[in-house]
């Protein structure tokens, strides 16, 4: 058995299993006889709980890493499933809530901004219905009380009785499910947000910043595909076409590529894009829907009416019968 044992300016020993090993910790003029003493009448529960501990190391070094496809697979799972949770317990708790964003990571089941915005980890989704619950009601509290006082849990548990059980769950549990996730949250500034919000869905960059509100437009496609909508979405932030898109929440709807509208690059890579993946209507003999770049602007009643600028359109980039880039 691994044994360390730390001395310090305490008053009782007391044993604890950190990382599969059994640690002691005893006041500076214990003896080895007080320790082993200790040891004795504790030996039911540190036997147990080591064994319990060093099953659980070695399950982590086992355990099956996820690929990115499967972290992409429980993220979209969760953004059915979270939300509608959110959506359920707010009124309950009698609070407002901000954005909803997915994350996968290694070191938090959810957090609550000061403004109200939730962020939850995507590997809820392979612990039970009740831990993802006590994991939304937590953090829903929050919007309550922005600390872990005895006010907080009372409001915790007046809406969730059940909370401290699943939440030994996940203390139990948790860190094999995190040890999961094979990489720490990636670095690359072009990692993607999947925001879900007000009927949309968008993947946002942090190059998303490089939009001007004032030149910043879309070129759309509507789809009937929702599976195919959130590809070609997340594909085209993935693969850096545009910084920024998004598509109805829904069955059908509209995919929207965000650019600046003077970003000829930017055109140029989003046109390819569309032909690529078939994002344009063709006619019956094969001619190219003349489809137009939109700018935000012009969707918004404001300052900037329709008038502000010509419209911009396929042809002036691509011949539409024969595809030739004109640019
Ligand atoms: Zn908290």
């Amino acid at each position: 058995m691994e044994l360390e044992i730390i001395r310090s300016n305490r008053k009782s020993i007391g044993a604890e299993i950190k990382q599969g090993k059994l640690l002691i910790r005893a006041p500076i003029q214990a003896t080895n006889e007080d320790i082993n003493n200790f040891m004795l009448k504790n030996k039911k529960w540190i036997e147990t709980h080591l064994a319990e501990a060093q099953a659980r190391e070695k399950a982590k070094e086992s355990y099956h890493k996820l690929t990115a496809e499967e972290v992409r697979a429980l993220a979209n799972k969760a953004l059915e499933v979270i939300p509608a949770r959110v959506k359920y317990y707010a009124p309950l708790i009698g609070v407002t809530y901000g954005r909803i964003t997915i994350r996968n990571q290694k070191s938090k089941w959810g957090s609550c901004s000061s403004k109200g915005n939730l962020t939850f980890n995507c590997l809820l989704m392979l612990t039970p219905p009740e831990v993802i619950d006590s994991v939304v009601v937590h953090e829903l509290c929050h919007r309550k009380e922005m600390n872990h006082s005895d006010k907080f849990y009372a409001e915790v548990l007046r809406v969730f009785p059940d909370y401290w059980k699943w939440d030994k769950w996940l203390k139990d549990n948790g860190d094999i499910l995190m040890a999961m996730m094979s990489n720490p949250e990636p670095k690359d500034p072009n990692k993607v947000q999947v925001i879900k919000q007000n009927g949309w869905v968008f993947y946002i960059t942090k190059e998303a910043r490089t939009l001007d509100e004032h030149k910043c437009g879309k070129w759309m496609y509507f789809f009937g595909d929702k599976a195919f909508a959130a590809k070609v979405c997340r594909e085209a932030v993935e693969t850096r076409v545009v910084a920024e898109s998004k598509h109805t929440d829904g069955p059908d709807g509209v995919c929207c590529f965000y650019l600046n509208g003077d970003d000829m690059e930017a055109h140029k890579r989003t046109i390819q894009f569309f032909l690529d993946n078939d994002l344009i209507q063709k006619t019956k003999t094969g001619r190219l829907y003349n489809i137009s770049f939109k700018y935000d602007d012009q969707t918004r009643a404001g300052e900037y009416g329709d008038a502000f600028r010509g419209k911009i359109t396929l042809d002036q980039f691509l011949d539409l019968n024969t595809r030739a880039w004109k640019v």
